[in-house]
């Protein structure tokens, strides 16, 4: 399949939005300073030492839906400069499709891009490769591959567990629109 020309896909959690800052925020306000959760090791939180679900993926999907339902989506922080970033991309002609795996979002997802001042073309649910962008933002390691292997440019942050896959990682959102520069 061909790709869109100067179509850009990005995910949302942990590439665009601090999924792993609001979650950290939903468990210690419930638990207080007894877990430390720190950055996650591996894409699969429950791999990570120090969150009260260490060790448990049925116990994380738990907390994750408890959070979800305490609003984890809406106090999500976008990443700084991920707006300004966005702006100037969309401002020089590029596609944006803001996409995501997630399968609970019951609607939050447009409203927070509004709150975020998130400029976009288009909101995609599932498969990330079903946009066929030309260019791929995400930091999950199998879509990270999966993208590469398609022949798609991608992009993702600099977080220690998607660092494996190929792709190129960016630590500000502000070398995103120099990364595509020279495409
Ligand atoms: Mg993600």
């Amino acid at each position: 399949m061909t790709p869109n020309p100067r179509t850009i896909c990005i995910d949302v959690d942990n590439t665009l939005g601090d999924y792993t800052g609001a979650l950290r925020r939903y468990v210690q306000d419930r638990w207080g300073d007894k877990y430390t959760c720190p950055d996650p090791t591996d894409y699969d939180f429950s791999w990570t030492p120090g969150w009260p679900f260490t060790g448990r993926p049925d116990r994380f999907r738990k907390v994750h839906s408890k959070a979800v339902d305490n609003g984890l989506y809406e106090l999500e922080l976008a990443y700084p400069h991920a707006d300004e970033a966005l702006r100037l991309i969309h401002d020089a002609g590029w596609r944006i499709i803001i996409a995501t795996a997630r399968k609970d979002d019951g609607g939050a997802l447009p409203v927070w891009l509004a709150d975020n001042h998130i400029p976009y073309d288009g909101i995609h649910y599932g498969d990330k490769l079903d946009v066929r962008a030309s260019v791929l933002v995400d930091d999950r390691p199998d879509t990270i591959r999966a993208g590469v292997a398609a022949g798609l440019h991608v992009f993702k942050p600099a977080h220690e567990y998607c660092q494996w896959g190929g792709g190129i990682v960016f630590r500000d959102w502000m070398d995103v629109p120099c990364l595509l520069e020279v495409l």
